[in-house]
C-alpha cells in the first residue's frame, strides 16, 4: 500500500514499516519520520541569473536539486545559501 505526499514521492507500507520513497521505481529513502533528503542525490546550481534581474542581487544563493538513487528523478528542489542545513520535511505516516 503507498500513499502519495509529494508529486514524486510517497509513503510505502511494508512488511519492514512505513518508507518514504520515489514513486517513479519504489526505491525507499527514509524511514516515514525521519529525514529523507540525505539518501538522495544532490546537486547544487546557482542561482545568479536563473531568474533573470530578480536574482543578481544575491549572488550566494543556489537551488539545490535532490534526484533519486534509483531512477534519476527529481524528488524536491529548496533554495539555499552555501552550507545551510537541508529543509527538512518530516513525514509522517
Ligand atoms: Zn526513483
Amino acid at each position: 500500500m503507498s500513499r502519495p505526499i509529494a508529486a514524486n514521492l510517497e509513503i510505502r507500507s511494508t512488511g519492514k514499516g512505513d518508507h518514504i520513497a520515489c514513486r517513479s521505481c519504489g526505491h525507499a529513502l527514509a524511514p516515514a519520520g525521519q529525514p529523507w533528503k540525505r539518501q538522495a542525490i544532490l546537486r547544487e546550481l546557482s542561482m545568479n541569473g536563473a531568474g533573470g534581474k530578480a536574482y543578481t542581487g544575491a549572488r550566494e544563493a543556489i537551488l539545490r536539486q535532490f534526484g533519486c538513487p534509483g531512477c534519476g528523478a527529481l524528488l524536491d528542489s529548496e533554495m539555499a545559501l552555501p552550507g545551510e542545513p537541508f529543509l527538512d520535511d518530516i513525514v509522517r505516516a
